[in-house]
């Protein structure tokens, strides 16, 4: 592939060395990029701060195919995100949005969309009031999948297509299901109307919106659940993510 070059989000790095470090990178073009980035940690160094965590910067590697590691000539910070390094709750949201990111993407598949949905994301956990970070997160969970081509269906029974009276949620069909299909549906469960209704606003608004909406405590714990129990079909190793204890610890 030789010389590429795309925007990228800083997902997480470890040293390496006296004065190097290893970057996770989401690119928009390139999908999961991991480079070596030599240098980066001496006093003269030309990648400056746009390695850190939570940072927007256009990234310049050579790449190789088959090599694990790619190795990084350039970067240049376009936006650091950084009320999310010294804010508790933010970092937690942030960095469980990066962990679910490494766990849904496979490869290397550019998905420019994700990209900048990601982006979004990162921008409305900073601007957001911190009731609002969660419905942020949850927005992020459901778009996410729908980029990545399993959209929860929630506005039609996902067995018979009907309307109305979707009362069940039947993760392995995908979405709600109505009363009748549900008894036919042996995983599906209860949904509360207003947790139904919740999940349509964030699915149907802009990411930027989500964070206005009014926070509902009693609703927490049925979102999450809906959301990880749907994910947990498409996602393989989702169980044992770590940052996602770590959210519901925060509850
Ligand atoms: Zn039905």
């Amino acid at each position: 592939m030789g010389i590429c070059k795309s925007e990228a989000v800083v997902t997480r790095s470890i040293r390496l060395g006296e004065t190097s470090k290893i970057v996770w990178l989401y690119t928009k073009d390139f999908g999961r990029v991991k480079a070596v980035a030599k240098g980066a940690r001496s006093p003269k160094n030309r990648f400056g701060s746009s390695l850190e965590l939570f940072t927007h910067c256009s990234v310049v590697f050579y790449c190789k195919e088959r090599r694990d590691l790619q190795l990084l000539s350039q970067s240049d910070t376009l936006r650091h995100f950084s009320i999310l390094e010294t804010d508790v709750a933010r970092f937690a949201f942030a960095s469980a949005c990066f962990e679910l990111l490494d766990t849904m993407v496979v490869g290397e598949d550019s998905n420019p969309p994700l990209f900048q949905l990601l982006l979004d994301t990162l921008g409305s956990f900073e601007e957001c009031p911190k009731q609002g970070l969660r419905s942020v997160f949850w927005a992020f969970e459901l778009k996410a999948a729908e980029l990545l081509g399993y959209k929860p269906e929630l506005f039609r029974c996902c067995r018979c297509d009907k309307e109305g009276e979707l009362k069940r949620f039947a993760p392995l069909k995908g979405g709600l299901v109505c009363r009748a299909c549900g008894l036919r549906e042996p995983d599906s469960f209860e949904i509360s109307p207003a947790a139904r209704e919740l999940l349509r606003t964030l699915q149907s608004r802009d990411i930027s919106e989500a964070g206005s909406q009014a926070p509902v405590p009693r609703l927490e714990g049925e979102v999450d659940r809906v959301l990880e129990v749907f994910l947990q079909f498409h996602v393989d190793r989702l169980p044992g993510l770590k940052s996602l204890r770590l959210l519901k610890s925060l509850r």
